[in-house]
């Protein structure tokens, strides 16, 4: 059973034999030899929780004092052995991983501190049902028996709880600040939005993970990505991140972990600021966290596995300390105006590759660099799309809302709002809520009955078309326009284009056919 806790969690003690020898297998050379050849030593630092200290608290940023708060074993030259909060694992990632401890006959170390889903292959149109294609139902079933023969908490389709795992972390309150939290997925940095650490790790990790509770892990230097302005019509988070990400590009975060920090941070929503940290790794960084404020209490207050009462307090006590120190420095630092921005959409193969709806296809000739220009190029071809051509009225077949980046209530009701009373002009329009909570929250408001009624398609809660594992496919040669998180040549199926947008320019392409500026819909 997973119970209600806080990043106080009474601290564990985890020796370096017993780390080494449950992780012997997928650790570097380096770490095993290091470990190897010494006595068993107990852990130096543990899972404690960040208690502020002057003068250091005022020198560190969130990253460096959630870091320091989680530190098990640490020596010059080799990874540091960091302690998990909350490990969450779902169908696509995790067989392989208990398979392995099971044949080196180990158990999941803190099943109360693992938690799974079955949100990748999941079907959105009949979950309940055997999923047509075997391969994928295996991995359904795989995941059902590691969580049953591991005594896991399984949100499974009956649950009512189902849903992705990044969505359903927050807003049944297992994702708090001040966590170490990891997952077999990208993605997971959108924990980051609570003032967690959270990063995706593979399947090796995973194993490691499930085997001690803990993970080898390189520190990261700091980048500052300051958003300051008041967001203009037609503007949300995903423009935000989609501004950044054109600004920054695919590895511009590479090595760091970014704090996004700035008036436009601080105004949104935790919703809003789950998708900004969402898509953090598209730029190359290993996560991106907020520091938590009132706006992350009042979102975690009275959730069901959040600290109740006096705990509650207590935690907000501390959790309120873990913002970044006022005399604290980054490695780097960005800087986005959002004042300036209007709606975004990527015309590439890579969530940098974006532009401003109003801009123009861009010239593969223009980058300064021969790498640079030939990317541009190969993206261009791939996506059939003509250097000059506007970006509005490029042709769209399907729309895809969802994702763990933007399928959240206020993800649907922004799309919602425009769609109301009107039809949809693209072939397909696929509504994918990203939990059930979430779809039964719209389910109340009515919001389904909009997207119907619009001729939209209104799912079951899972991954879908993100990823397209569960047979939700763009078809060869199509555009979709998808609120999701990655526009990879074939991630949304074999030949598929992508352009990547926010809910609001999503709807309004869906109503005209082709790209579309959101603020033509807007009343
Ligand atoms: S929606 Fe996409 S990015 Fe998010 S968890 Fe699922 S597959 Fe990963």
């Amino acid at each position: 059973m997973v119970k209600a806790r806080s990043s106080t969690a009474r601290p564990e003690r985890l020796s370096r034999r017993r780390f080494c020898g449950a992780v012997g297998v997928g650790v570097g050379a380096a770490m095993v030899a290091g470990c190897g050849h010494r006595e068993a030593a107990p852990a130096r630092v543990t899972g404690a929780p960040f208690e502020p200290k002057a003068p250091s608290a005022l020198r560190s940023t969130l990253y460096e004092k959630l870091w320091s708060s989680k530190r098990v074993l640490e020596e010059p030259g080799f990874p540091t052995v960091l302690y998990v909060d909350l490990h969450l694992v779902h169908d696509d990632t995790s067989a392989q991983a208990f398979e392995a401890i099971r044949r080196r006959g180990l158990r999941v170390h803190r099943p109360d501190r693992t938690v799974a889903t079955i949100d990748h292959t999941i079907s959105t149109e009949a979950p309940a049902l055997p999923h047509p294609n075997p391969s994928t139902q295996a991995l359904i079933d795989a995941m059902r028996a590691n969580g049953r023969k591991n005594r896991l908490r399984l949100y499974d389709v009956g649950s009512g709880k189902q849903g992705i795992v990044h969505v359903i972390g927050p807003e049944l309150g297992l994702t708090q600040p001040g966590m170490s939290i990891v997952c077999g997925d990208s993605h997971t940095s959108t924990h980051g939005a609570f003032g967690a650490l959270a990063f995706g790790i593979g399947t090796t990790e995973i194993e490691q993970v499930l085997a001690t509770q803990s993970i080898l892990q390189w520190p990261s230097k700091t980048c500052e990505v300051r958003v300051d302005g008041a967001l203009p019509r037609g503007c949300t988070a995903k423009d935000v991140i989609l501004a950044v990400l054109a600004k920054v590009e695919i590895a511009g975060g590479t090595g760091h972990v970014f704090e996004y920090r700035g008036s436009t941070v601080r105004a949104l929503s935790m919703e809003g600021r789950m998708t900004l940290c969402n898509m953090s790794i598209e730029a190359g960084a290993r996560a991106g966290m907020i520091a938590p404020d009132d706006t992350t209490f009042e979102y975690l207050a009275g959730r069901e596995l959040a600290p109740k009462g006096r705990a509650f307090d207590e935690a907000v006590r501390r959790w309120r300390a873990l913002a970044t120190g006022d005399e604290a420095r980054f490695d780097k630092s960005v800087e986005l105006d959002a004042s300036a921005l209007e709606p975004m959409v990527t015309w590439g193969t890579n969530p940098g590759m974006g532009a401003p709806i109003s801009s123009r296809v861009p010239d593969p000739a223009s980058p300064p660099t021969a790498g640079a220009r030939e990317a541009v190029a190969r993206a261009l071809d791939y996506m059939g799309l003509c250097p000059g051509d506007p970006l509005v009225g490029r042709r769209v077949d399907v729309v895809f809302l969802g994702s763990c980046t933007n399928a959240r209530l206020s993800d649907l009701r922004l799309a919602a709002d425009l769609l109301r009373g009107r039809k949809v002009k693209a072939r397909r329009v696929l509504v994918v809520p990203g939990s059930q909570q979430v779809r039964r929250a719209s389910e109340a408001e009515g919001l389904d009955r909009v997207f119907l009624d619009a001729g939209c398609e209104w799912r079951e809660p899972g991954c879908s078309m993100c990823l397209a594992l569960n047979g939700d496919e763009v078809l060869p040669g199509e555009y979709c326009v998808s609120t999701s998180n990655r526009n990879f040549e074939g991630r949304q199926g074999r030949g598929a284009r992508t352009f990547l947008a926010s809910p609001l320019t999503a709807a309004a392409s869906a109503l005209a056919g082709h790209l579309d500026d959101p603020r033509r819909w807007m009343l």
